[in-house]
């Protein structure tokens, strides 16, 4: 039996999954599908900062695009540490396009 929390929407139903792959406790098929993803291959969206060169905004809000490998962002994380971000770019300009060839581009969230 393995128990997950779904993420997918405010809910936040307590999901279990018996030995079998029996999935119980979600409100609708949406949980079922996390679930199922969950314990093989999860993914997250990425929500963290990337520095600038500007002395007005030292860091900038970014995002992925879409989900990634929760196992790749170790990875993803040490990339954006080792950005500067040298001009300007406005709410959803590309940081970094296609990161380490994951099919998720890292986009500004936040205007500066
Ligand atoms: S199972 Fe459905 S209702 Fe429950 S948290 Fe997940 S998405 Fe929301």
């Amino acid at each position: 039996m393995k128990e997950i929390l779904c993420i997918v929407c405010p809910n936040g139903c307590e999901m279990s999954i018996d030995d079998d792959g029996f999935i119980s406790g979600n409100l609708c098929g949406r949980g079922a599908d996390f679930a199922k993803v969950e314990i093989t291959r999860p993914m997250r969206t990425l929500t963290t900062t990337v520095k600038t060169m500007f002395l007005s905004a030292p860091v900038v809000s970014v995002r992925t695009d879409s989900e990634i490998p929760k196992a790749n962002i170790p990875d993803v994380m040490r990339f954006l540490n080792s950005l500067t971000i040298d001009k300007k770019l406005g709410v959803g300009d590309a940081v970094a396009e296609n990161v380490l060839g994951l099919n998720s581009n890292v986009i500004v969230t936040g205007a500066f």
